[in-house]
């Protein structure tokens, strides 16, 4: 064969190893994270200086866990997991070691996962011995055929995976059990316009956490756990758990994690719903954010009903919420940090 031929056949044989070696070897897509620890009534007045510190330490914890994880090259997965279960892991948040109490005394958690990059997610509701409920939502993503598992089913099921089950009293903090007497004691004041309320929120509001990471793959993942809303009904399931409400992630679009009534979240389908806006009107996570917590939300009655953290599959973070503060922060592409607690932050 002529050395020219040679070279020829050489070259398209090596073809394929060419463009697989063209692909980096390590992914280096851009990374971020974005946590929020509750939406609510927080204003600097209601903040002791020391209390504004103890929040901002926790976030800074949280977030950096998450990061630490995109860092090392690991899951978005795993990095909303990290964050979340260091913010379950303190009483300040509602949410695994802080979560509120139900009318009836016990603590009901409910928490959710999804993999934007296979549209696969995982929940659990009304779970009360699950120390990291952030944890079985993703076993039963990743171990069952099933989305959502709840009450005694998931416990059982935490069991077999494994997962040591604490008792209820784990999750006794004394400010949340005031804030519960508070509400009772509201409640039996005013019996008829309690009705006429959602149940009531706790002093300083929400407390649900949740995160969205963005991975060195380009891949997305959301995830949001609480204790629900204080004086809640038992066996009442808020938005946080139930995917495409208050958790919801598309590598197509965005990630988004809610905090706030659950109820106006639930029956806006309010994740989804600024995934679908950026899908199909092709608007950016800033506007389809602000579209949903900031116009929809109100519209259907929810003014000071809470906010969301979103993030797109660049890397665009948005973080709108209606009422006074929302705890939140982020660690953007370019590496920037931010924590916040106020609206004028
Ligand atoms: N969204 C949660 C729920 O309704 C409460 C919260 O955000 O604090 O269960």
């Amino acid at each position: 064969m002529p050395h020219i031929l040679r070279i020829l056949l050489a070259v398209l044989l090596l073809q394929p190893a060419l463009s697989v070696a063209a692909e980096p070897a390590v992914p280096d897509h851009p990374i971020a994270i974005v946590i929020h620890g509750g939406a609510g009534t927080i204003t600097r007045k209601d903040m002791t200086p020391e209390m504004d510190a103890e929040y901002r330490a926790a976030l800074k914890q949280a977030l950096e866990a998450g990061y630490t994880v995109l860092k090392q090259g690991g899951r978005s997965l795993d990095a909303v997991q990290a964050a979340i279960r260091v913010m379950e892991d303190s009483p300040l948040f509602n949410a695994g070691k802080g979560a509120v109490f139900a009318h009836n005394g016990k603590n009901e958690l409910d928490a959710a996962l999804m993999d934007g990059s296979t549209l696969k997610a995982g929940a659990v509701a009304g779970v009360e011995h699950i120390k990291n409920p952030i944890d079985l939502a993703r076993l039963v993503m990743e171990k069952t055929p099933h989305v959502m598992l709840m009450g005694e089913g998931a416990e059982e099921f935490a069991r077999s995976q494994g997962v040591p089950l604490v008792p209820a009293s784990y999750f006794f903090t004394q400010r949340r059990w005031d804030e519960l007497q508070r509400a009772l004691k509201m409640e039996a004041d005013d019996r008829r316009a309690s009705l006429e309320q959602y149940p009531g929120t706790t002093a300083h509001g929400f407390g649900t956490v949740g995160a969205v990471a963005l991975d060195r793959r380009g891949e997305l993942a959301a995830g949001t756990s609480t204790g629900g809303l204080n004086n809640k009904y038992y066996g009442r399931v808020g938005d946080s758990p139930i995917i495409g409400a208050g958790t919801y992630a598309d590598g197509r679009s965005c990630g988004v994690s809610g905090t706030g009534t659950g109820e106006y979240f639930i029956r806006l389908g309010l994740a989804k719903g600024i995934s679908d806006l950026m899908r199909f009107k092709g608007m950016s996570v800033q506007a389809a954010a602000d579209q949903l917590v900031l116009h929809d939300l109100v519209e259907l009655g929810g003014a000071d009903s809470g906010g969301a953290i979103a993030m797109d599959k660049d890397g665009n973070i948005r973080m709108p919420f209606n009422t006074e503060g929302m705890y939140r922060a982020y660690i953007d592409t370019a590496g920037k940090e931010f924590v916040a607690i106020y609206k004028d932050e």
